[in-house]
């Protein structure tokens, strides 16, 4: 009631919400109490908590942020949802997203923007911008988002919460619908790190719904959050700190690390030398899958249909209307790259630079145990400031996408304030599988 409460509040200014499940909310609550009462315990026993809309509930419309699914209610749920569900989970509504999560600032979204908490007049970052505001703004007290390229990590930062994307294969993806499939991950967001632990106790794990999903035991992720990280190696990228960005960003990684190291942490400079590639690279190899994804929305199968006569003509109005100019933008780029006589030019090119990506991270972890870096370049930017400009909008990516192209993990913590107050995050990324790395180091600096 208190979180229906807050969203009522304040949710007409911020906008996190999609829908709010308001009475279904309520009658999942009442059910966890009877549990409750019955003396039945779950990890997540009547918790409240936001889903992102890009994963299916079952009898709640999901759309993906995007007019072509609306309407679209799904017959099943995602498994993260499912077992959050199984754990005693509330579940408040579903929250804004960037078009099929295309974007880093929610403005992407086919219904409205979401706004920044800490100040409405600038984006909150996303394309979980949505899941990362309700919790900055206390409407909810978790959420579930999705990175492919950043998606938890940079809105936790815009909007000062915490941002956990586990490794690719570490969550189950059935049940989200596919942006870039090699490179999307289920991530939390928390206001805490020990919430984030919680949270991927209960999500991950092996799903034979989803052939990708790691075969692997899942340990207490809140075991590992010890307080104690005397001896630990951490990296620091010099890639990490280039020209153009923030100032204060700077100054406040740059006093996480110190704040690490007197905690007894050892800091190694290193390289991860195919930095400056892994732009270019993400941005043929997601919109390449994108485009092979978005095939299946054709009019007939899921949500909108324009309802024009011929099968031909229904096909072109649907995908006309229903797509907005980002998504659109990535069919175009994704369906060139993977022309026939492109394909080894572009697609096959950029597969065979991300291997050199992730063995930049190989090498890196053979000699630290963590890599401390920033999340985005700058704090919160004002709405509409970057929406004219897709390379710029892009560009605020930089740190956050070469951890999908490596399937590698990473966390956003809050690590400080610029001058005007908007928060900062520090980033934290740990090799395949090092979940309990990350949550440790994390949790001993908040
Ligand atoms: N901003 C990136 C993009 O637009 C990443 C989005 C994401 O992680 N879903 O593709």
């Amino acid at each position: 009631e208190a979180c229906l409460a807050q969203i009522e509040a304040v949710d007409g200014q911020i906008r996190a919400f999609l829908q709010v499940t308001a009475e279904q909310a309520l009658a999942q609550a009442e059910a966890a109490d009877r549990r409750r009462a019955a003396g039945e315990t779950a990890p997540l026993l009547g918790i409240p908590l936001a889903i992102k809309d890009v994963l299916a509930t079952r009898g709640v419309e999901t759309t993906c942020g995007s007019r072509i699914l609306q309407g679209f209610v799904p017959p099943y749920s995602a498994t993260a949802v499912r077992r959050l569900e199984e754990a005693g989970m509330v579940m408040l509504g579903k929250t804004n997203t960037d078009e099929f999560a295309m974007g880093s600032s929610t403005e992407n979204s086919g219904y409205f923007p979401t706004r920044n908490p800490w100040d409405p007049e600038r984006v909150p970052g996303g394309s979980s911008g949505g899941s990362a505001a309700a919790v900055a703004a206390q409407e909810a007290l978790a959420a579930l988002g999705t990175d492919t390229g950043g998606s938890v990590r940079q809105p936790a930062s815009l909007c000062g919460v915490v941002g956990l994307k586990p490794s690719y294969g570490r969550v189950s993806r059935y049940g989200l619908v596919a942006y870039a499939s090699s490179l999307d991950q289920i991530g939390t967001l928390t206001r805490d790190v020990e919430d984030a632990a919680l949270l991927l106790n209960v999500i991950a794990g092996h799903d034979p719904l989803d052939s990708t999903s790691m075969p692997a035991p899942v340990p207490d992720y809140t075991a590992a959050l010890t307080g104690d990280i005397r001896g630990l190696r951490i990296g620091l990228p010099a890639e990490y700190f280039v020209e153009g960005m923030q100032p204060a960003v700077e100054a406040a990684v740059r006093a996480a690390v110190e704040e690490l190291a007197r905690l007894g942490a050892e800091i190694v400079p290193i390289h991860l030398p195919n930095t400056d590639k892994a732009l270019p690279v993400y941005y043929l190899v997601a919109p390449a899958e994108a485009s092979a994804n978005l095939a299946r929305y054709d009019g007939v199968r899921f949500g909108f249909s324009a309802g024009a006569e011929s099968m031909l003509e229904n096909f072109r109005q649907t995908r006309g209307q229903g797509f907005g100019p980002e998504v659109k933008r990535r069919i175009m780029l994704g369906t060139y790259a993977l022309s026939a006589g492109y394909y080894d030019a572009y697609y096959l090119k950029a597969q065979q630079v991300r291997t050199l990506i992730k063995r930049d991270f190989e090498e890196a972890f053979q000699q630290v145990d963590v890599i401390a870096g920033p999340v985005s370049p700058t704090t919160a930017f004002r709405i509409g400031e970057k929406v004219e400009n897709p390379i710029e909008m892009y560009l605020s990516d930089i740190f956050t996408i070469s951890v999908n192209l490596a399937g590698i993990c990473g966390i956003s913590v809050p690590c400080g304030f610029d001058e005007q107050g908007l928060p900062i995050g520090l980033q934290l990324i740990g090799p395949y599988l090092g979940e309990e790395r990350i949550l440790r180091v994390a949790h001993a600096y908040q």
